[in-house]
């Protein structure tokens, strides 16, 4: 199926139409991103600095661009000009380096904060205690060139959609928790960046306001 088609697919089975769907195109060439563009989308996941680099500079200056991956701290300085949304964010050190870079070029960052909620040990994130360190400590009220916009996850890579299902519903339960409790200034929570190709309907049917979809609309990753 061309990505036309895949697009049309994924759009027809959005339970929210409203969700923001980020094309997410890391190791995809310049040309399936041009398709896609031209095809409507503009917000485009990469999850590596150099790779994101290299397509910004080549591609339309109206592209979103979100970075989804783990981002290295000696990195933040790169993409701090443009990057539209920083999903990954697992760290208050994070925090500040990419609040230090956002204020050399007079920006405010949204950045997302990653939970943890897999039960793979590989997968990043934050668990609830370190979430509560950052947010109850004194240092994030100082990153004014930072905006905390919401909550980002990934499940469990299982079938077993109960588990999955599980696994949003209690991250959607911790954003609505945080959404109507006092918070630092910089925080403004109204996104939860939850589902990826193989889990977007449910986490959609479980309160995701973006999903990253990466294969269903591209096919199948060439690592090289
Ligand atoms: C690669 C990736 C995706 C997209 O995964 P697909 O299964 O291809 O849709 C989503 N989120 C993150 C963080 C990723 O690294």
């Amino acid at each position: 199926m061309s990505i036309k088609e895949n697009l049309n697919k994924i759009k027809n089975t959005f339970s929210n139409p409203q969700c923001l769907l980020v094309a997410v195109s890391k190791t995809q060439p310049i040309s399936a991103i041009k398709e896609a563009y031209d095809l409507g989308i503009r917000d485009f996941g990469e999850n590596k600095v150099q790779e994101m680099l290299e397509k910004q500079a080549e591609l339309p200056d109206d592209i979103r661009w979100h970075m989804i991956g783990h981002l290295q701290s000696n990195k933040v300085k790169y993409i701090a000009p443009f990057v539209h949304l920083i999903h990954g964010v697992d760290s208050l050190k994070l925090l500040k380096e990419i609040n230090k870079q956002a204020e050399k070029v007079n920006r405010i960052i949204p950045c997302l904060l990653q939970i943890y909620i897999a039960k793979e040990e590989s997968k990043f994130g934050l668990d609830e205690n370190e979430l509560e360190e950052i947010i109850s400590g004194n240092e994030i009220q100082e990153l004014k060139n930072i905006k905390i916009s919401g909550l980002m996850g990934m499940a469990t890579y299982t079938d077993d959609t109960i588990i999955v299902r599980k696994e949003f519903r209690g991250l959607y339960q911790l954003f609505t928790t945080l959404k109507n409790r006092m918070l630092p200034q910089n925080f403004e929570m109204k996104e939860l960046s939850m589902g990826m190709s193989g889990d977007y309907n449910i986490a959609q049917e479980e309160g995701s306001t973006m999903v990253r979809i990466g294969t269903a609309i591209f096919g199948e990753r060439n690592y090289k």
